[in-house]
């Protein structure tokens, strides 16, 4: 039964086509969550504008978003695909929670001096953004939160702020956990290879699309920066082969020790790097065809977000009112 299930919370910004990182690091992993827990995965769009967005661009990534979740295997008969902002609650809890945020928790936040060390204008929304996130958690009472290291000090504040409102009212909220996953691969940039690979990223051919054709795939492995030691092993220290190295085996399944000896006789890169790009195909090809398949159907997609908006906004009500009556607002 779904009610015995525990609930698992997470969700990919619509910032662009989703990559392999976001598939090995992370869809690939919800993925075999998908019977064991309730899972709501959710298309976090209200994060998304704490950087500026083209609007029309947003709107098509959004629902690009969910095409893309169904066609990475999060199949949504078997779990609960929704938007942040069709729901009534998130912004709302938020403001509450925010309430109980002290500033300096907010301003101490890795990812706030990343991205506004990056930016000219730093709006107060890029601040406030995980405060927002502890809502989207909270207001499901989720058990878990899969997510990348780069959002543990988010999830930290979450429950905190679980703690704090239990305390200072009465047992409310579920204290969530994170699950970092660390089996899974962190994709670096096929072209500065010391950077993740992100899906902010421009630069021409660092970055592999889920959506990638074969004869694109070929073209980007082929020319990611490796060195010039032809010798194929994984020194962290020589990043582009590491890589490389670390997506051919999270993509079969094989030992880091294992692939080393398989490929130790080759000299160059050419080879092994063909064999990459096959089995990237493999992987990725079925992807792309289900997604091909489904992206213009927006009859279905939208038949998705509404099973989802069905599901979670009674539950997102049930849980503000709770919230509201218990901060002293008055019944409408
Ligand atoms: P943006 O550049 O807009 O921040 P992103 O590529 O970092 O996009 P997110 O939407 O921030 O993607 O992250 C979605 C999920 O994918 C998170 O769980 C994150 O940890 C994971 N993820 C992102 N990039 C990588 C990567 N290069 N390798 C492994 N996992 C990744
Ligand atoms: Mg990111």
């Amino acid at each position: 039964m779904d009610t015995q299930k525990k609930i698992v919370l997470t969700g990919m910004q619509p910032t662009g086509l989703l990559h392999l990182g976001n598939f090995l690091g992370a869809a690939n992993n919800w993925k075999k969550m998908l019977d064991q827990y309730d899972c709501y995965f959710f298309i976090p769009n209200q994060h998304a504008i704490t950087i500026p967005q083209v609007p029309a661009h947003l709107r098509s990534a959004t629902l690009n978003c969910v095409a893309q979740y169904i066609a990475c295997g999060l199949d949504p008969q078997r779990c609960t695909i929704f938007v942040q902002s069709h729901i009534v609650g998130h912004t709302e809890l938020a403001w509450v929670l925010g309430c109980l945020t002290p500033l300096g928790q907010l301003y101490r936040m890795h990812q706030f001096k990343d991205k506004s060390a990056k930016r000219e204008n730093i709006y107060s929304g890029l601040l406030y953004y995980p405060v927002l996130m502890a809502a989207d958690i909270l207001l499901y009472n989720a058990d878990f939160v899969p997510t990348g290291e780069d959002q543990r000090q988010h999830v930290e504040l979450a429950r905190d702020l679980a703690e704090r409102f239990n305390a200072t009212y009465s047992p409310t909220f579920t204290v969530p956990a994170p699950l970092i996953e660390t089996t899974g691969a962190r994709v670096m940039s096929l072209k500065s290879p010391e950077h993740k690979m992100s899906k902010s990223d421009s630069a021409d051919g660092a970055t592999i699309y889920i959506t990638d054709k074969p004869e694109t795939i070929r073209k980007k492995i082929i020319s990611a920066v490796t060195d010039s030691e032809n010798k194929i092993a994984s020194h962290p220290e020589r990043p582009g082969i590491f890589n490389l190295l670390n997506i051919y085996c999270a993509v079969t399944g094989i030992q880091l020790e294992a692939a080393e000896a398989k490929f130790k006789d080759y000299t160059g890169y050419a080879a092994f790097k063909e064999e990459l790009a096959e089995v990237l195909i493999k992987l990725l090809d079925p992807i792309r065809e289900k997604y091909e398949a489904i992206k213009e159907d927006k009859e279905y997609l939208y038949a998705v977000i509404r099973k989802g908006n069905e599901k979670v906004q009674p539950i997102a009500y049930k849980t503000l009112s709770k919230v509201y009556h218990k901060v002293g607002f008055l019944e409408r």
